[in-house]
């Protein structure tokens, strides 16, 4: 299923319909319980599959080019770490793609978030780690940002 982060306009697409789906029952998305442990089943399924997830919970897929930051051997969340190959290869694994060069090529053909490849994502928070992205972006865990945190 990794071929399909190579149409991030369909995924872009199918991120905002879900979005747009779940919004109503947002009431009903809470953590903790039943609701949850069935997404977080769901996210590890679909998402592990297509994008190689590994469940950070502050999901960012549709402001990094549909590509998971977190495949990033240093996991950084803001663009390349500087290690970068002139080849546009991973400077620890040099076989692999650079995940931040895959981000910005595919951010270019993503007419609806692709311009939020530019903004400054807080760190990522460890605390969130293997719950569901989809109610903590509901619930508004995902949006909040370390003490202090300046974009
Ligand atoms: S950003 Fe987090 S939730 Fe989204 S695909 Fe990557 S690891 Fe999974």
């Amino acid at each position: 299923m990794r071929f399909l982060q190579n149409y991030p306009r369909f995924l872009e697409i199918a991120y905002d319909v879900t979005h747009n789906l779940l919004r109503p029952f947002r009431r009903w998305l809470t953590r903790g319980g039943r609701v949850e442990r069935f997404f977080v089943r769901v996210e590890k399924t679909s998402k592990g599959a297509i994008f190689n997830c590994r469940m950070c919970g502050q999901c960012v897929l549709h402001v990094t080019g549909m590509t998971c930051p977190m495949n990033c051997p240093k996991e950084m969340r803001n663009g390349p770490c500087g290690g970068v190959r002139p080849d546009g290869r991973c400077e620890i694994f040099p076989a692999k793609p650079c995940v931040w060069v895959q981000a910005w090529e595919r951010s270019q053909h993503m007419p609806l978030y692709g311009s939020q490849m530019l903004n400054v994502l807080p760190p990522v928070n460890r605390s969130l780690h293997r719950s569901s992205a989809w109610i903590n972006d509901f619930t508004g865990d995902a949006q909040k940002v370390p003490p202090g945190w300046l974009p």
